[in-house]
């Protein structure tokens, strides 16, 4: 906002004063010749007909003459109107209450006052008018308010003098009149003013709270509201294209965290202003939330202008900034939808711009993309999946079901692979392969990953404790989590804090981790071997590697892949494939002393081909379901009532 000048007006305001004066001027200089007019016609034709009065005779040349020299001011001079008004109501005003004191107090008693009284008087609103045009609305009031009360003292004392002397009642009827008249202009002209003057001010306001609310206050940018009021006004001109361009910076979390609120505000301001230096024209910037901005691009020839200027704007941020003395720079993920292709809507152009930069984020941040049109639920539902996920990791609402692992020959159960689920309060069980695959694209698998682990160490612990004789956990470990610096001390820490033997935990990991970097994984394996923990090489068959993985690797088992144990008994594919490579697996497992387990079991027939082929595990819908908790401790007890002693001293489960 604009410094006030010494006047104590804003240059916005003085501004519009301008423009009020000249179209006042305007009006004034088609009105004043017509008052001129209108005097000196009254000269010549009171001189003309021989019936004038000393004070007209006067009076009318001079304000006639006096309102010419007033429109050449007009005219000539742009100076303010404020002096001219004043002048010209004060004179009116002056010349109405002479004149009117003259015809009362100083006419000759013969003279009938009425007569007098006339034509001049129907200029009287005229003064009333007149107030409006002074900008200093209160002034106005004030001149109005002073004739008005001025004729009704003059008229008052004509009225006492007529009630002593016992005059002419006619005039003071005529008084009463135009008193009336009087107060009523005075009542509309100063409401008139005063009603303006509130409605110009509560305007004012309303812009000045407008802009409040459409104004990010770090930035001083415009915030959401600001956006939409612009791609509003954008649509309802419907003037030619235009990009929207979603702009989220990668790891800013990371960056508030390490410099504090105050040093995450001065980058967002300067990032503010790096982002607008790559606008240009009719461009409009706005913070949208957070760390993120969205640029709207104005008349696009091409969709490659708004690339440029998202290249530009990656460009800018990727220039050191200097917060505090540290050297900080920012990548971005920025996803463009473009007017009219996209959307016609203001708000599904934001959203597809904001799913296209989730795009971005997901195949591993830092770049552009258009927006491409896809299936808009599904990617709004990993979002939304992603969103809560972070929420339920957090507040531990995700539970663990555990799947038998069961002995091929004797159906013994061995041990319980642990499986996170998750149920989502709108969306009821979301799939672990579903949610997994978002909790690895956003990094949340390291806290899922070590929850799951602790979870099911705690409870295997409890389940030994309870009596048990020692049965493996089994635990799935995705590549990022594993991968991850404190992969290794979390597996300590979960084994320690839960007592829980390291031999009865077992860590599944898929091929695809061990095949990345062999030898920094190996040496890994072998470290948390040397601990006592067993690893499993889990779907094993999928990923293409050698069967020479199961020499070189520190392992204990072999998981075969659900899709060849089905395909043992499919008539589809065929059985031979998947009988050579299953018989393969197992004959060279047994040679490096490794444990199988075929997972997916499903039929008998399954099971006893895996039997046949000298498998020692089996996992599988055939034997078990994943349960949870309770249910598998039902489970398990059921089984010790129905065959007591036929599988060993094992004891039932007890609750844990
Ligand atoms: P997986 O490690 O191969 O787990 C076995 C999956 O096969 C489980 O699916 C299980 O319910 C299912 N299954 C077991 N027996 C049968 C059967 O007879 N027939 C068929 N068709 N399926 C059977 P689920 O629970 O849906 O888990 C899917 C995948 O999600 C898991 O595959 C694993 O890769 C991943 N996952 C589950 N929990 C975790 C976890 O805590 N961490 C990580 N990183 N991944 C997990
Ligand atoms: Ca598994
Ligand atoms: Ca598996």
């Amino acid at each position: 906002m604009n410094a006030p000048d010494r006047r104590g007006t804003h240059e916005g305001v003085s501004r519009v004063d301008l423009v009020y004066n000249a179209k006042w001027r305007r009006t004034l200089v088609a009105t004043v010749p017509l008052g001129a007019l209108a005097f000196l016609l009254a000269w010549f034709l009171e001189r003309w007909s021989g019936e004038a009065t000393t004070f007209d005779l006067i009076t009318y040349p001079v304000f006639g003459v006096c309102l010419i020299v007033l429109e050449v001011f007009l005219l000539l001079s742009r100076r303010s109107l404020r002096p001219l008004v004043i002048t010209t109501v004060g004179a009116v005003g002056a010349y109405f209450i002479s004149k009117l004191y003259w015809i009362l107090f100083v006419l000759p008693p013969d003279v009938d006052p009425r007569g007098q009284m006339t034509e001049n008087f129907f200029w009287v609103p005229v003064i009333y008018l007149l107030s409006f045009v002074l900008p200093d609305s209160r002034l106005g009031r004030q001149l109005s308010l002073a004739y008005t009360g001025v004729v009704l003292v003059i008229s008052l004392a004509y009225c006492v003098k007529s009630a002593i002397l016992g005059q002419n009642w006619t005039v003071v009827y005529a008084l009463v009149q135009m008193n009336l008249a009087n107060s009523v202009l005075f009542a509309l002209t100063s409401s008139f003013i005063l009603f303006k003057e509130e409605y110009t001010r509560s305007q004012t306001r309303l812009a000045v709270v407008e802009k409040y609310a459409n104004t990010d206050h770090l930035t001083g940018l415009p915030n959401r509201l600001g956006l939409k009021l612009d791609l509003e006004r954008r649509l309802a001109g419907g003037d030619g294209r235009f990009a929207v361009l979603f702009i989220d910076f990668d790891g800013f979390k990371v960056v508030n965290d390490s410099l504090g609120h105050a040093g995450g505000d001065k980058l967002l301001e300067q990032v503010a202003s790096r982002l607008k230096s790559v606008t240009r024209g009719d461009d409009f910037i706005a913070r949208f939330s957070g760390d993120e901005f969205v640029i709207v691009v104005d008349s696009l020839a091409t969709t490659n202008s708004a690339t440029s200027v998202a290249n530009r704007a990656m460009a800018a941020l990727a220039q050191p900034f200097d917060i505090q003395g540290n050297y900080i720079t920012l990548s971005a993920s920025i996803g463009i939808s473009f007017y009219p292709n996209d959307s016609i809507d203001a708000e599904t152009l934001i959203r597809y711009a904001d799913s296209a930069m989730y795009r971005v984020k997901r195949s591993g941040k830092n770049g552009i993309q258009h927006y491409m049109g896809e299936p808009e639920e599904a990617l709004e539902r990993q979002r939304l999946l992603e969103r809560d996920l972070r929420a339920a990791i957090e507040e531990r609402s995700l539970t663990i079901d555990y799947q038998p692992l069961h002995d091929l020959s004797t159906g013994e159960i061995l041990g319980f692979e642990a499986l996170v689920r998750w149920k989502h309060p709108k969306w009821g069980q979301v799939e672990p392969t579903e949610f997994i695959e978002i909790a690895e694209q956003s990094g949340l698998i390291v806290a899922l990953g070590s929850w799951v682990l602790n979870e099911a160490c705690r409870r295997a612990a409890a389940w030994q404790r309870s009596g048990a004789e020692p049965l493996r956990v089994s635990v799935n470990v995705s590549p990022l989590q594993f991968t991850h610096p404190g992969f290794f001390d979390t597996v300590l820490a979960a084994l320690q804090a839960n007592l829980l033997p390291p031999e009865c935990l077992e860590l599944e990991l898929t091929e695809s981790i061990v095949m990345k970097e062999v030898e920094s994984v190996s040496a890994t394996l072998a470290r948390l071997q040397r601990h006592g923990i067993r690893i499993a090489i889990d779907d094993f068959g999928t990923g293409y590697s050698s069967l020479a993985y199961l020499r070189d690797l520190p392992i204990n088992t072999v998981k075969i892949d659900r899709t060849f144990i089905n395909d043992l008994v499919s008539p589809i594919r065929g059985p031979r494939f998947a009988h050579a490579l299953v018989e393969a697996i197992i004959r060279l497992a047994a040679h490096l002393e490794l444990d199988v387990v075929a997972e997916g079991i499903e039929e008998k027939a399954q099971a006893d081909l895996l039997k046949e082929l000298g498998c020692g595990l089996a996992q599988g819908f055939h034997y078990s379901q994943p349960m949870e908790p309770r249910e598998l401790e039902a489970f398990m007890q059921a089984r010790e009532a129905n065959s007591p002693g036929e599988r060993g001293s094992r004891p039932p489960l007890g609750p844990s």
